[in-house]
């Protein structure tokens, strides 16, 4: 695929300085649509992350300690001007790391900062409070301190919306911070780098490094000078992570991957869910933690469902995500297209039928593959068990509502979730039944900085976004104070 690439240069990001990896090497990034290399960035180790986690923690103890949280509030404020100022170049670096449309990350970047206006007005509401207790001795308050040092490791899909799902409350927290975006999409990161510089945090605050395989994450999350790690990426190395952290206990929330599942009701709008499901699984190749990848339909419309629903599959317009009427870009790296296709051929061997697609893009090739429409799909395919991150939707039929709840929670994984019907009984009480940390009624793929995400079982611990993921970065101290004077018997808990 042709396309000009000048190769770019990134520089790490630590105490407030532009920096090579210490032992001076690089890697380069990989555009997907071209195939080519595109951007240089630091080769970080051991060593980087060292001083990176000490130029953090000395950052916590110095001016940024004495910043009260308004000012924290009017930097957090001030970053997300500056990303709005810079979003189409952001947006273009993205698009060149991970092949995604660059309309969808020209739109995430329109919105990312809304995530530093919402935690930059929190920051001054969670300092702690008075709180009354029975003992008229005593006043009790408490104080909620910056956890410390976040360790915050990002995956490729979405690289800035995900850093700042963390970064955003961490600041407003107080806390300081070393970012490890993914290999594969390191340049985003590295260019946000500049602009928290430019917004006015004090050296060190933020740090960025970037570096190839697992080594540097690795290094980073057991490092002992980290006190808080922040992950989002695939269960697989959430599982390496939690393990790790078990060793020093170090606070940690997981956002992991996802199975997610639509329920199709009769009544449902068709034009809609139809729309939904391709919005839901076939946006950005079907690289997004909450794709929805699995539509349980009722029988009586499923036939009309899966016909609208190939029918749309067809004219999906594949191509370069830098241009405005590509629907779908490649997949982003070498790895994931071998997921993909390897469950195509999982696919038919465990007797699924393929309505549409299933193969490479035979026109394009490369790492494009065709948006893929599984027909009679049971749970125990691993194509329907198992998380694919691609452009793959599994289709199975039911009769009756306690099926498809059923089914909905056949899977170790509780991301998210979709009810589509006009009952509104029906929608309330089948978004209660299913074990997902998000369920959408008659719509799919909608966020918001106030709104609570994140996974329950193997989709993760924890929730980003809502007010209380500011407490996540923050320690709870309650303070006692006694005020009569009065002798107390020492041998009596009081
Ligand atoms: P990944 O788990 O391979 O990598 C994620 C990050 O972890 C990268 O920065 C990677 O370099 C780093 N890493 C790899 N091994 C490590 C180790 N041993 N120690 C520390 N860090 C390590 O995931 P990916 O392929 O980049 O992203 C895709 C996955 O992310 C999918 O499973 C998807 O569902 C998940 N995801 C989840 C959410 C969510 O909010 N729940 C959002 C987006 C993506």
């Amino acid at each position: 695929m042709s396309r000009t690439t000048t190769l770019r240069s990134f520089a790490a990001h630590i105490d407030g300085q532009s920096v090579s990896a210490q032992s001076g090497r690089t890697y380069r990034s990989i555009d997907p649509f071209t195939g080519e290399p595109w951007a240089e960035v630091p080769d970080c180790d051991a060593t980087d992350v060292d001083l990176a986690v000490t130029a953090a923690r000395r950052a916590l103890q110095g001016e940024w300690a004495r910043y009260t949280a308004t000012r924290r509030g009017k930097l957090l404020h001030r970053l997300g001007e500056l990303i709005a100022r810079d979003a189409a170049e952001l947006a273009e670096l993205e698009t060149r790391d991970n092949g995604k449309l660059l309309r969808e990350m020209v739109g995430q970047m329109a919105v990312l900062p809304e995530w530093f206006t919402y935690f930059g007005g929190l920051a001054d509401k969670v300092g702690g409070s008075v709180v009354p207790t029975d003992k008229p001795n005593f006043l009790v308050y408490t104080r909620s301190e910056p956890v410390g040092v976040v360790a915050a490791i990002t995956p490729w899909n979405s690289p800035l919306l995900l850093l700042s799902w963390k970064i955003a409350p961490a600041l407003a927290a107080g806390c300081t911070i070393v970012v490890k975006p993914s290999d594969h999409t390191p340049a985003s990161t590295l260019a946000l780098a500049r602009l928290i510089d430019e917004a006015g945090f004090p050296p060190g605050v933020v740090n960025v490094i970037t570096g190839w395989g697992p080594e540097t994450g690795q290094a980073l999350t057991s490092h002992p000078g980290v006190d808080r790690i922040a992950f989002t990426g695939s269960t697989e190395v959430g599982r390496i992570i939690a393990r790790t952290a078990a060793d020093r206990l170090t606070r940690t929330s997981l956002e992991l991957g996802g199975k997610s599942a639509h329920i199709v009701f009769p009544d449902a709008d068709i034009d809609s869910v139809v729309n939904g499901i391709v919005g839901g699984v076939f946006a950005a190749t079907g690289q997004t933690c909450m794709a929805g990848s699995r539509v349980l339909v009722h029988e009586d419309v499923a036939e009309a469902i899966t016909e609208k629903l190939v029918e749309r599959t067809s004219r999906i317009k594949l191509g370069d995500p830098m241009l405005p009427d590509t629907e779908m870009g490649p997949v982003a790296n070498q790895r994931q297209f071998d997921t993909v296709t390897k469950h195509f051929e999982y696919a038919v061997e465990d007797g699924a039928t393929i309505a549409y697609g299933g193969r490479v893009d035979p026109e394009l090739g490369g790492l494009f593959v065709q948006p893929t429409i599984l027909t009679d799909a049971t749970l125990e395919m691993r194509a329907v068990s198992q998380e694919i991150f691609g452009p793959v939707v599994a289709i199975t039929t039911f009769s009756d509502e306690a099926d498809a709840i059923e089914m909905a929670n056949g899977t170790e994984f509780g991301l998210a979730g979709a009810v589509w019907t006009n009952d509104i009984r029906r929608g309330h009480r089948v978004a209660a039944a299913i074990r997902a940390g998000t369920v959408w009624i008659n719509a799919y793929r909608v966020v918001a900085p106030q709104v609570p995400f994140g996974g329950f079982g193997l989709s993760g611990w924890g929730r980003e976004n809502g007010a209380a993921a500011i407490l996540d970065y923050t320690e709870s101290k309650s303070v006692w104070v006694e005020l009569s004077g009065a002798t107390r018997d020492p041998f009596v808990l009081g």
